[in-house]
């Protein structure tokens, strides 16, 4: 393939997708389902002809963006054909290559991408936050999520991650009642004052009961009110913007570029959460990021049930956008997988991520853990 004149070495000549089965800590109830026991991702691996790896991860949840079985095999069945043979110096014509053969299919998309920009760091030695742009923060807040039904087990876990220095916590609410929602707030905001505390909702309220009780949670004053109401109810986000003081955060109403467009035309929110399981990738979450920006609002950095693989992909893109300003929830990995797959541990330490400065995502994937926990693998 001509390119210019210039010969591009590493290309990809082998693409390998794991379907992982991987152990948690608790049961976690949102507004839209349930996860316990386990969580089922997808990872992937480019090898390219010079040996140099680099990995992927999708996380889908069926209830929210899709399925690891339907991720896997987009990977596997479509997009293999559009990166093998490739080399990752082509990460942004692959990906459009991507979105030209296969609608949506974001997790899987994100993996690819994230994969790719593995590859092309560890190749160029620079991390991924330097090929998004270069990095405008070394550290990100963490938040972690109280979404345990055993309130009294959340209480110790709270305990424990105040002492490591978290000062965000993100109550999940609309799962069992409006009174629990009210005690957790108001037990939480007592024996950590010094703790910022934020509520999402994960479309678990009615558009009548968002009207009823959001109002409540506001006169607590939380951080943010992320996602009251179903993804498509975005006159009620509206309305209900209207009426609380609080901060009001789209995180499933938005996807997409384009629907952060029309979002943000719409004032349905004053900000979004970026993920990049939803976008379909970090560029795309920064595509987001930048209409956000342009109206004057700030994100926040969503995930999904990630492993620190994607985690580390979130992290390189918040640490390269201005305006996704509001922290981080990447915290499973350390907070909620019995076992995480990276060959050290990810970087969440005194309340904050801090960003690896190493080549390509900054931490190697542990293969041996990766083939431990795979139920499914695809060559
Ligand atoms: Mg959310």
């Amino acid at each position: 393939m001509s390119n210019a004149g210039i010969e591009i070495s590493g290309r990809i000549e082998k693409m390998t997708v794991f379907t992982v089965v991987l152990p948690v800590r608790s049961r976690r109830d949102h507004g839209i389902g349930a996860v316990a026991g386990e969580i089922k991702n997808v990872l992937v691996k480019l090898e390219t002809a010079d040996g140099i790896a680099g990995w992927g991860e999708a996380s889908p949840w069926a209830a929210f963006t899709g399925t690891a079985e339907a991720a896997a095999a987009a990977l596997d069945g479509h997009l293999r054909a559009v990166v093998v043979g490739r080399p990752a110096a082509h990460v942004t014509r692959i990906m459009a290559h991507a979105n030209a053969i296969l609608v949506g299919n974001w997790e899987a998309k994100a993996a690819l991408e994230m994969a790719l920009y593995d590859v092309r760091g560890r190749e160029l030695t620079v991390s991924v936050s330097d090929l998004l742009g270069g990095r405008v923060r070394d550290h990100i807040p963490l938040s972690v999520s109280i979404a345990n039904p055993d309130f009294d087990e959340d209480l110790e876990l709270a305990d424990r991650i105040v002492a490591d220095g978290v000062r965000l916590f993100k109550i999940k609410t609309g799962v069992a009642g409006h009174a629990f929602d009210l005690k957790r707030l108001e037990t939480l905001k007592q024996r950590f004052p010094e703790v910022e505390i934020r509520v999402d909702y994960n479309q678990g309220l009615t558009p009548l009961e968002a009207l009823r009780y959001v109002p409540d949670i506001d006169s607590f004053e939380p951080g943010f009110i992320e996602q009251p109401v179903p993804a498509e109810n975005w006159e009620v986000m509206k309305t209900l913007r209207g009426k609380i003081r609080s901060p009001l955060v789209a995180d499933e109403s938005v996807f997409t570029p384009a629907e952060a467009f029309k979002a943000a035309r719409e004032g349905i929110a004053d900000a979004f959460s970026v993920k990049i399981m939803k976008s379909g990738g970090m560029r795309r979450g920064q595509e987001i990021a930048a209409i956000a920006a342009a109206n004057g609002m700030p994100c926040y950095g969503g995930d999904m049930f990630e492993t620190g693989l994607a985690h580390l992909a979130g992290t390189h893109m918040c640490a390269a956008t201005a305006n996704i300003s509001l922290g981080c929830e990447f915290y499973q990995a350390t907070y909620y997988l019995e076992t995480d797959l990276l060959q050290s541990p990810f970087p969440a330490t005194d309340g904050r991520v801090t960003v690896p400065t190493g080549p390509g995502l900054g931490i190697a994937v542990d293969e041996d853990k990766v083939r431990h926990f795979t139920v499914e693998q695809a060559n």
